[in-house]
């Protein structure tokens, strides 16, 4: 089946008391045991499952390809999640261009818990092996990443990892499964960010890890889910089961907004440089031909100056909203470098914009006339 008919069957559910289309949203933190003492429907206690959880997981570890995917309340709680489940000592290797929150995590948290890491540039993979150490667990990927949008070739780099028996998660939030799917390509873990183009509404925050096989890390995941306790709650995975239905239309408008912004800001005097793996001028774009079905909606561009140029642009645009996040039907822009801190390594001119399903004309209309006072 194709992921739109996945996305839909998969989302969609049968309610056994009022034939309702739409699923209900199970909100009893607490099930009743039957006359033998037993659960009927297999729930005991919300942290431990819930309806509106698992249909939610289906629907995902059905469009990565996955066995078995665990849901939680953020894609930081995801990630928190997953390296929790590593063991003192083990190390990690990071891409160099990555969703800062993720070094921030090791950095400010597992590093005294024991583990160690180091960032490389994931898009050279001679670079990737030589900085795997005996004690390398994991190769975290994301690709096209944020903000730079650099692209690692996932096939090439799960092979040299199952050469060294390292696991690999990829960070897919940004492509989505249905622009690409990184357990079909090697990786053993999908991550995402599920507050993105999942929810695709702006409205909800919530996270996700996919793992290709049921295994001993898979459980526990699932164990630090119900026992840790940073699961989603009922109505968040309502709203992000309900995103999925139209993940497929928003994400191919998107990515052909984005496609068109991305030609035009190209082409254009106040512009030093765009960030966008659907331009053959991408460092990426070879790799990214191969592995994902579009450019997706995501780009960042660099314009001619310095902060106060990228900043005074921003304050022009009229349709794109200044704010953080992405994902949603809205467009929105962002100056990185200020939300990244001092010891970012982005840009100063550097914008990311995230794509959403206004029309192409008006929105490359309004960055001309912001443009036009560069
Ligand atoms: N990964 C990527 C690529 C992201 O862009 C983000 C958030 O912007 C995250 C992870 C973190 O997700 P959340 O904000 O849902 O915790």
């Amino acid at each position: 089946m194709q992921p739109e008919t996945l996305a839909l069957h998969y989302a969609n559910y049968q309610d056994k008391n009022a034939a309702a289309v739409v699923p209900p949203i199970y909100l009893s933190t607490t099930y009743e045991r039957d006359e033998n003492y037993e659960l009927p429907a297999g729930y005991l206690y919300t942290r431990a499952g819930n309806p509106n959880r698992q249909q939610l997981e289906q629907a995902l570890a059905t469009l990565e390809g996955g066995q078995e995917a665990v849901a939680f309340a953020s894609g930081q709680a995801a990630t928190m999640t997953f390296f929790q489940c590593l063991k003192p000592g083990d190390h990690v290797l990071l891409p160099d261009d990555a969703y800062y929150g993720t070094p921030s995590l090791l950095q400010d948290f597992f590093v005294a818990w024991g583990l160690t890491f180091s960032k490389v540039d994931t898009t050279k993979i001679e670079e990737v092996e030589n900085a795997i150490r005996p004690e390398t667990k994991v190769i975290w990927l994301e690709t096209p990443s944020n903000p730079q949008l650099k692209v690692s070739d996932l096939a090439a780099i799960t092979t040299l990892a199952k050469k060294y028996n390292i696991i690999t998660v990829c960070d897919n939030t940004w492509a989505t499964p249905l622009l690409q799917r990184p357990l079909d390509l090697g990786c053993d873990v999908v991550m995402h960010s599920t507050t993105k183009y999942l929810g695709g509404h702006s409205d909800v925050l919530g996270g996700a890890l996919i793992f290709k096989s049921k295994s001993e890390l898979s459980e526990r995941a699932r164990q630090l889910q119900t026992l840790g306790g940073a699961a989603p709650s009922p109505f968040d995975c309502w709203l992000v089961t309900r995103g999925i239905k139209t993940l497929a239309v928003r994400m191919r408008q998107q990515a052909a907004n984005a496609q068109r912004l991305a030609e035009f800001l190209e082409g254009h005097a106040a512009v030093d440089k765009v960030h966008y793996p659907g331009l053959p001028t991408h460092a990426g774009y070879e790799v990214s031909q191969r592995q994902m079905t579009g450019g997706g909606a995501m780009l960042s561009v660099q314009v001619k100056g310095g902060a106060e140029e990228a900043l005074h642009l921003i304050k022009k645009l009229q349709l794109f909203t200044a704010a953080t996040s992405l994902g949603g039907v809205e467009s929105l822009i962002e100056h990185r470098a200020s939300v990244e801190g001092p010891d970012t390594l982005t840009p100063k001119n550097l914008l990311r914009i995230s794509v959403g399903l206004e029309h192409a004309d008006d929105l490359i209309d309004d960055l001309t006339q912001a443009l036009a006072g560069l």
